[in-house]
């Protein structure tokens, strides 16, 4: 197993970002993971919240970053707003993702709603994501999830491992069965695990998946090991323990992410 190369957990938090005595095992911050290589960021899968303290892990970063964007709700991108990376003209930022990330981004991340434009970011592009890219020996692969207005997860696949990461994903459509080709046979997947499924009955059409739905997509696809994300921002570290040992009894390993977990590749 080779561990210099590894996806950082930076958030795990889904919807809107929380704070407080409840929320300290498993964080806060809204989805982002980083790729590190020897000890250096090469890229991010989502630039949630729990992007911007990602010095707190002890990363450098090179000149390059890779930002890869599951979809552009706020939960995923509103990190981008308060990232020194994006500001700084140290490093050249490219944006991935689906469909068109410029219009997305730069409508939003613009005044009235901040108070300074994407637009005007030093060192910035944007790539539709189109079909797999790779980066620094890392093979990343965008796949179709069933979510509103549409979004991709990734597959990542290194020297060692490869990871899986579906972050939002309402199961029950014809697209569970694609989803399941696209991650066959990794180490590692990191799902949707946001509802209990009582919860699920009333969030209908929201884009979220029971830790049900995301144990059945580790058994579907041979992975070894589940991580549960975009955790219910209502949900306390207690509750979320609740969840894991729930879901414990169909999946034995299956742990809930939170920052600064690292999964080799
Ligand atoms: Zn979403």
């Amino acid at each position: 197993m080779d561990s210099n190369v590894r996806l950082v957990v930076l958030g795990s938090r889904g919807s809107i970002p929380v704070s407080g005595a409840d929320f300290v095992v498993y964080g806060g911050g809204t989805t982002s993971f980083a790729l590190v290589v020897d000890g250096r960021v090469v890229g991010f899968i989502d630039a949630g919240t729990g992007v911007v303290p990602w010095r707190d892990f002890g990363l450098a970063v090179g000149p390059s970053i890779d930002v890869f964007l599951t979809h552009y709700h706020w939960d995923h991108i509103q990190g981008l707003t308060m990232l020194d990376l994006v500001w700084s003209d140290d490093h050249q930022i490219t944006i991935h993702g689906p469909n068109d990330p410029r219009a997305a981004l730069t409508s939003v991340i613009a005044p009235p709603w901040f108070p300074v434009s994407l637009v005007d970011a030093p060192s910035i592009r944007f790539e539709p994501i189109v079909g797999p890219v790779e980066l620094e020996g890392l093979m990343i692969t965008p796949f179709g999830v069933e979510h509103p207005q549409g979004a991709v997860g990734y597959r990542i696949d290194g020297p060692s491992s490869s990871v899986a990461i579906v972050t939002d994903h309402e199961a029950g459509s014809d697209l569970d069965g694609s989803i399941v080709d696209s991650i066959r046979g990794v180490e590692v997947l990191i799902h949707d695990g946001q509802y209990q499924p009582d919860e699920a009955e009333t969030h209908r059409g929201w884009g979220h998946s029971t830790w049900e739905d995301a144990v059945a997509a580790a058994l579907l696809s041979g992975a070894n090991r589940l991580i549960l994300t975009s955790l219910d921002p209502r949900r306390t570290d207690e509750g979320v323990d609740v969840l894991v040992h729930t879901a414990r009894r169909d999946f034995h390993s299956t742990e809930a992410a939170y920052p600064g977990l690292s999964v080799s590749l």
